[in-house]
C-alpha cells in the first residue's frame, strides 16, 4: 500500500511556459484522478503532499501541450 511509502518517488514538472495558463490549470486540475494538480490565481501549482499518488494515468500528459507537462519517476 501507499501509505507504507514514505519518500517522493514521482515528481511531476510543469514547464514554465504554461505554469500561468489558467485553462491549462483548470484541466490538469479536473483530470488527474490524485489531486496532484491545482489551479490558483496565478495557474498551476503542483501539490507536492499528494505526488506519492500519482498512478501513473498520462492524463495530465494528454491534457497539456507537448512536452508541458512531465511525470518523472524517481525510482525503477
Ligand atoms: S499521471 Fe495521472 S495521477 Fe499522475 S499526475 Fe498525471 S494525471 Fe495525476
Amino acid at each position: 500500500m501507499a501509505e507504507t511509502l514514505n519518500g517522493v518517488f514521482i515528481d511531476v514538472e510543469v514547464d514554465a511556459s504554461v505554469t500561468g495558463d489558467a485553462e491549462l490549470a483548470k484541466k490538469l486540475e479536473e483530470v488527474c484522478p490524485v489531486d496532484i494538480f491545482a489551479a490558483t490565481g496565478s495557474g498551476v501549482e503542483i501539490v507536492a503532499e499528494n505526488l506519492d499518488e500519482c498512478v501513473l494515468c498520462d492524463l495530465c500528459v494528454d491534457a497539456a501541450p507537448d512536452g508541458a507537462v512531465r511525470v518523472v519517476k524517481l525510482y525503477e
